[in-house]
């Protein structure tokens, strides 16, 4: 990841230096495009009538002309959530973010602001999925005393609005647990200020993931 650095500050380029508001992102699609991507990708994905498969032509294009991906995805590392996967794309189209529970911490937060900012992305998707262990596990935090640092506890803990909320509503418990985390989490990047400031229109997106279907389901929040 070279010419990382804070927002704002210089970005190193090959020739020269510019400001991070200078820098231009030709590839980088408004927001609505962006989904309509997406979307058509996974309806490929979801039929298995896979388009994406020239990654010689991806490490070309990545070597030659650096990152440019079109949209951001915050998502769950659950082995069955992939996202170049389930959105069939390749290299260099989605800058992923992911942790157990697609939870929002100082460091997602940081990775996303690097994406919009620096990258040029105008969409950020944060994608849930059914059957999420990390949402599950947040139904249990603070019920096991223990004597060394429980980083997994402390990732999962930003959930626990979200597991109360569910409790209040009707319905399937972790499914609507799991669609109230991504609501939450949605909020988060929302208010963030490389969102609210970034002088262009940022669109945050959730959606679920159906593991049976292949389908993401988008919500509307
Ligand atoms: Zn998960």
């Amino acid at each position: 990841m070279t010419g990382l650095t804070v927002a704002g500050a210089v970005l190193a380029s090959a020739d020269g230096l510019a400001t991070a508001d200078e820098a231009h992102h030709p590839h980088a699609p408004e927001s609505k495009e962006a989904l309509d991507k997406l979307r058509a990708g996974n309806a490929r994905f979801s039929t298995l009538q896979l388009h994406h498969e020239d990654f010689l032509e991806d490490r070309r294009d990545a070597a030659e002309h650096g990152s440019h991906p079109y949209a951001a995805v915050l998502c769950c590392s659950d082995t069955r959530v992939s996202p170049e996967i389930v959105f069939d794309e390749g290299l260099n189209d989605l800058f992923v973010v992911r942790n157990a529970g697609n939870v929002v911490t100082t460091g997602v937060l940081g990775s996303l602001e690097y994406g919009v900012l620096e990258l040029g992305v105008n969409l950020v998707v944060v994608l849930g999925h059914e059957d999420c262990g990390a949402v599950k596990a947040a139904f249990h935090t603070g019920k096991h005393a223990s004597a060394t640092e429980d980083y997994l506890e402390a990732l999962i803990r930003p959930i626990e609005p979200a597991i109360r909320l569910a409790k209040q509503l009707p319905g399937d418990l972790l499914e609507n647990a799991v669609r109230e985390n991504v609501r939450l989490m949605v909020g988060k990047v929302r208010s963030a200020p490389f969102v609210t400031d970034a002088g262009r229109p940022i669109t945050v997106a959730g959606g679920i993931y159906r593991l049976r279907t292949g389908k993401v389901e988008l919500l509307d929040l």
